[in-house]
């Protein structure tokens, strides 16, 4: 038990209600070299329809929607994979679902949302303004928000990837690597480990350039960074002044979160591409270039979370190729 009245149950009931609509993913072992004589297993939620673990907060929000609710629709105001799950889980369940971006929203980013299956409202020039468009939908026609990151459905559809490795590996791994943004992936899947096996090890990670979650930690308030362009786009952006849960959890349950620079993230890119033939996005590179250089902060069976596949075909190549596009600096 704690603050939040997260209890295991939470988490099955949660796995319960999503799997009708999604196959577990695979875990398989690392092909690449990691410290001898300890196993590495790869949790592979990049090979989620929509090419991220998102899709299980989504489907978790959405089906504890009322059916009155189920009919107005939600919203949202996520550019990147949390909109793309959500149209996706949407359009699975017969759900409206409304994204609004600001006009500075790449288009390729706008037509895949569009493409999942979601209505897109151009708003404003910032996340900011297209939020506040959310605020005014939820407000004048009562539809329902479904945050990204800061919500207890949302956190624990995520920690429900803990409850099927666990299946699949026969036991708890020693250490898990899990990438860290607004910290819904972190604080699921931290409560749901520890709820298991309080002696399971939770490692975050995240790029060096913009961590809201680290530098909230170390401040010991939630605190705004400025956003920077970095290879793990997906871990960008605020935790929210205002968090509600992620950054309690996370404070009450990771062990550690520790912060990469881009080289280190593309070489992480690489290595995936390479040792185990995936492609992978920055933000889902980081748990696995962390435990292949960090080899000390290994137990004897480690998981590591593929966060997600979302990667611009462009910028996979130059990476490949061992161009390096932010922060050569760092
Ligand atoms: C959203 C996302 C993350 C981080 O998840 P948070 O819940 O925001 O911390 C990591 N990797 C990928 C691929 C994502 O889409």
């Amino acid at each position: 038990m704690n603050q939040h009245n997260l209890n295991l149950e939470t988490f099955e009931q949660a796995l319960q209600r999503i799997s009708t609509y999604l196959t577990p993913t695979p875990l398989i072992p690392a092909s690449g070299e990691f410290a001898e004589g300890k196993q590495v297993h790869l949790k592979l939620e990049c090979l989620q329809p929509t090419g991220a673990f998102k899709l299980r907060g989504a489907l978790n929000s959405l089906l504890q929607l009322t059916p009155a609710q189920r009919g107005l629709g939600v919203v949202c105001a996520s550019t990147g994979n949390h909109a793309r799950a959500l149209a996706y889980a949407g359009q699975l369940l017969g759900v409206p679902v409304t994204v609004c971006m600001s006009e500075l929203v790449p288009q390729q980013k706008v037509k895949a949302v569009k493409r999942a299956g979601a209505n897109v409202e151009i708003v404003g020039r910032s996340q900011d303004d297209a939020q506040v468009r959310v605020n005014e939908l939820c407000q004048s026609l009562g539809v329902v928000e479904v945050p990204p990151f800061d919500a207890l459905a949302t956190l624990v559809g995520q920690g429900t990837m803990v409850l099927e490795l666990k299946a699949q590996l026969g036991r708890m791994p020693d250490t898990l690597f899990v990438p860290v943004s607004g910290g819904g992936l972190v604080a699921g899947v931290a409560a749901c480990a520890k709820l298991i096996n309080p002696n399971t090890r939770v490692i975050g990670v995240s790029m060096l350039r913009g961590a809201a979650m680290h530098a909230s930690l170390q401040a010991g308030h939630p605190v705004e960074v400025e956003e920077l362009e970095t290879l793990a786009d997906s871990l960008g952006g605020g935790i929210g002044l205002n968090n509600r849960y992620t950054f309690d959890i996370t404070r009450q349950y990771v062990d550690e979160l520790i912060l990469l620079p881009e080289e280190t993230i593309a070489e992480g890119m690489r290595a995936i591409f390479y040792d185990e033939q995936l492609a992978q996005e920055g933000a889902g590179a980081t748990g696995y270039i962390l435990a292949r250089e960090r080899p000390d902060l290994l137990g004897e069976t480690n998981a590591i979370i593929l966060s997600g596949r979302n990667v611009d075909p462009n910028q996979l190549m130059s990476v490949l190729k061992g161009e390096l596009p932010y922060g050569g600096d760092l």
